[in-house]
């Protein structure tokens, strides 16, 4: 038999949380909820959910918070943020903080079913990805433990990035084949290109000698990403 998924929703708008939570159901989730910050953060901490839908604007402890102490215990618990908030800013920190997606209000259930789908998949497809990759620049990644060394530390989406990538065998990879396949979205919109551009940039950051002259994770004109791994074995 199959487990059914567990997933708890966090959000104060009586009106969205019980849509999410009748959505949820119908899919076959069992779901749980909260509806202040401080309920949000005790159940958020319990180990007992695959997923956690989170609000960020909450009476109480914010969604941001939230996020950040539930990173602080598991860097592997899929998160993923609803907000009204649209800004580049707003999505670099909720980002910055770990959250595996950010979906914006108002969205569309489907959409956020796929989303939640494709967090849920992933989180066990990385558990039987290739344990290390071995970057161009000398770099062994860690994939499991979502390092490189004692000082690069990523986040489960920066390390789904890679692995997608890598199981690429070099091949460029668009921006949009990204975001099907690593975020679980239907089609592409503005923001949502974006959102692989900070990832990329961030990871950039990380693993290269220069970000601004990448030599790992090259940009190949018109067709996309291309990960550079070591050929030496
Ligand atoms: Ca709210």
């Amino acid at each position: 038999m199959v487990k059914k998924m567990h997933l708890l929703i966090v959000e104060d708008e009586v009106a969205i949380r019980t849509g999410l939570v009748d959505v949820f159901v119908y899919h076959g989730y069992d779901v749980d909820f909260a509806e202040h910050g401080e309920e949000g953060l005790r159940k958020a901490l319990s180990g007992l959910y695959d997923l956690i839908l989170l609000d960020v604007m909450l009476p109480g402890i914010n969604g941001f918070e939230i996020c950040e102490r539930i990173r602080q215990q598991d860097r592997y618990q899929p998160v993923i943020m609803l907000t009204a908030r649209t800004s580049d800013e707003d999505i670099v920190q909720g980002l910055t903080l770990g959250a595996d997606d950010y979906v914006s209000k108002p969205f569309s259930v489907t959409q956020l079913v796929l989303r939640v789908q494709a967090v849920l998949r992933r989180a066990r497809i990385g558990d039987e990805m290739e344990a290390e990759i071995h970057l161009k620049n000398g770099l062994l990644i860690d994939t499991q433990n979502l390092c490189a060394g004692d000082d690069v530390v990523f986040t489960r989406r920066e390390m789904d990035v890679l692995e997608y990538l890598n199981s690429q065998a070099g091949r460029p990879v668009s921006r949009e084949e990204l975001l099907v396949k690593v975020w679980g979205y239907a089609s592409q919109m503005e923001i949502e290109t974006r959102t692989v551009d900070i990832h990329i940039a961030k990871l950039r950051r990380k693993i290269e000698q220069d970000a601004s002259n990448p030599e790992v994770i090259v940009t190949v004109r018109g067709a996309g990403y291309r990960l550079m791994v070591s050929m030496s074995e």
